[in-house]
């Protein structure tokens, strides 16, 4: 689902899901792009597509960790250190975190999808720069939807857009050249950030902006000499549903 009105991106929402699970789906999905804090959609699209069984992985998501911080500085602080333990170049990281902040699109606005960064330096790579790149294709597989809650309610954050952001870093994360992503939204009630990586899991850090900014977005962090369509294609087309890691199955 894609909402937004005029040039402004209101949200948009990605699933994966058997036919009988989709005029539910469906309902929901309107439901929070006529409700967005964001404001009102003027245009709203829902496209379906069918996707051969044959062709999904099924993988584990992220181990998922919170970093408790009291202010949207902490919470800049500690972002940084995990993109520099990462394998980061600070400098590389004040510069992405910054362009982030102002707002990457070229009106200076919010993008629908991710920037893609090479690390090496600091260059943009996605083509198309006021939209950014867009994942899709992934969701829980439908036996972990229970799991994945029970989890979540033990850790008090059983909600959509938890469940959303893991299941989306998992996919962003699987792929080799990835090297981390840094996430705020832009939702302007959603102060909540995020680092990922392989290596280091999913890292919700509690304040990473200034609650009432409309401003957020994700860019994901591509090693050099990346062949960067092929990345797109793998971002956008594969499609994976995921489950619990093993060290939190029950
Ligand atoms: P959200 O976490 O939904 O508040 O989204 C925050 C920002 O992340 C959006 O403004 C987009 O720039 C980006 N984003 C959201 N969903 C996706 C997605 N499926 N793929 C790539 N980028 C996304």
């Amino acid at each position: 689902m894609r909402a937004s009105r005029g040039d402004k991106h209101i949200s948009g929402s990605e699933r994966l899901l058997d036919v009988q699970e989709m005029e539910d789906a469906v309902s929901q999905l309107l439901r929070r792009a006529l409700d967005h804090p964001r404001g009102r959609a003027g245009h709203i699209s829902i496209t379906v597509q069918p996707v051969p069984i044959a062709q999904i992985r099924n993988c584990s998501l992220l181990p998922l960790m919170t970093h408790q911080v009291k202010n949207c500085q902490q919470g800049l602080d500690r972002a940084r250190e995990l993109l520099i333990q990462a394998g980061l170049k600070a400098e590389i990281v004040e510069q992405s975190m910054a362009l982030l902040a102002a707002g990457p699109s070229p009106q200076g606005g919010v993008m629908r999808g991710a920037m893609l960064i090479d690390p090496a330096s600091g260059a943009r790579l996605e083509p198309d720069q006021g939209s950014g790149v867009r994942v899709s294709r992934m969701d829980l597989s439908p036996e972990s939807r229970r799991p994945v809650a029970q989890f979540l309610s033990s850790c008090g954050l059983n909600n959509q857009r938890v469940i959303e952001a893991w299941i989306l870093a998992s996919k962003v994360a699987l792929y080799p050249q990835i090297v981390a992503e840094l996430c705020w939204s832009d939702d302007p009630d959603y102060v909540t950030g995020y680092v990922a990586s392989s290596e280091g899991g999913y890292q919700r850090i509690t304040h990473l902006k200034e609650a009432g900014s409309d401003i957020g977005g994700r860019i994901f962090f591509v090693k050099p000499a990346t062949e960067v369509l092929t990345l797109i294609n793998y971002l956008r087309h594969e499609p994976v549903l995921f489950r619990l890691p093993v060290n939190v199955e029950g």
